[in-house]
């Protein structure tokens, strides 16, 4: 990236691959501009979102939220109803209060859920589910994350501050990012499958978001020219955070990241000085391994 490339807002057209011809299929999609995204999420959040305590305590969930998908709302429906974007609303705002009730509080987060539309996202066949709050596959043995975790994540990483610049590992088909666009102001996101890196970049295209920088490449090595982050979020498990990551958080910064094999934790590390971080564990989660390298 040149230093030029740097300079925010930008249409997201722009720090695409403009010969990259696999974006045919998003033009049969729907444009969801990000201006309008933000503004749905202003509305929604409203007064409610200035009211969002910043909680100085991690909470300590008991855990149990794995497996809690609700598969309400969406299982009628046809692939070809839910791509009407006010029938698309109706059952993503179901999505939302589910959401809400598994004990998201953060109305600027669940304003984000809401204003991103989900099942663009998703292969025409899975559509139909986009609003389950489940994960679903998105080939290459990676899931689109459960909203119910993109939001619990963003919600532990806010904090309820606003962000400035923050990383996402594991771009996968692009949603988690676009979910962010919304509550912060500069987004990267490292993808280190190929195929991936490119369905993210053909799935945000038609939604000309200016704030996502997405990168290929491996995740575990961060982004050190565009550190320090204000918050870094992984969307993949490892046994351990990667140091490179721990490094290139702002003094003050949130990172979460699923940490574990089998069993795994939502950790949150914060770093408090140039020298130390501290550490929580707030509950249990299930998400797929973190790997080096790239493919
Ligand atoms: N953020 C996505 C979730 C994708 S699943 C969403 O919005 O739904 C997690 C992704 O992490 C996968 O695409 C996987 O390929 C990617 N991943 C795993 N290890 C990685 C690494 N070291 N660097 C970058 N991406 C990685």
């Amino acid at each position: 990236m040149t230093s030029k490339d740097k300079r925010f807002p930008l249409p997201l057209s722009s720090v695409v691959n403009q010969k990259d011809k696999s974006g045919d299929r998003s033009l049969n999609r729907t444009a969801m501009p990000q201006t309008a995204m933000r503004n749905a999420a202003h509305h929604l959040s409203g007064k409610a979102a200035h009211q969002t305590a910043p909680r100085a305590e991690p909470r300590f969930s008991q855990g149990g939220n794995v497996g809690n998908a609700s598969n309400t709302g969406t299982a009628g429906l046809s692939p070809s109803l839910l791509s009407g974007p006010l029938v698309s609303e109706g059952v993503r705002r179901a999505m939302v209060a589910r959401v809400a009730q598994q004990g998201v509080r953060d109305t600027t987060v669940l304003a984000a859920l809401q204003a991103v539309p989900r099942h663009l996202f998703l292969e025409s066949g899975m559509a139909s589910q986009a609003y389950v709050d489940a994960s679903l596959p998105i080939g290459h043995h990676q899931t689109i994350s459960q909203p119910y975790i993109v939001a619990r994540m963003l919600e532990i990483m806010r904090n309820g501050a606003n962000l400035g610049r923050v990383l996402e590992i594991g771009t996968g088909c692009g949603y988690q990012a676009a979910v962010l666009s919304v509550v912060a102001k500069e987004v990267y996101s490292i993808e280190r499958i190929k195929a991936l890196h490119e369905l993210a970049k053909t799935n945000l295209r038609p939604m000309r978001i200016a704030n996502i920088r997405l990168h290929y490449g491996d995740g575990m090595l961060g982004l050190p020219q565009e550190a320090p982050f204000d918050g870094i979020i992984l969307a993949a498990a490892g046994m351990e955070v990667p140091q490179a990551l721990l490094q290139q958080l702002r003094v003050g910064g949130r990172l979460v990241a699923p940490v574990g094999g089998r069993n795994q934790v939502l950790q949150l590390i914060e770093r408090v000085s140039n020298y130390e971080w501290t550490r929580a564990v707030m509950e249990q989660c299930h998400f797929v391994p973190l790997h080096s390298g790239v493919i």
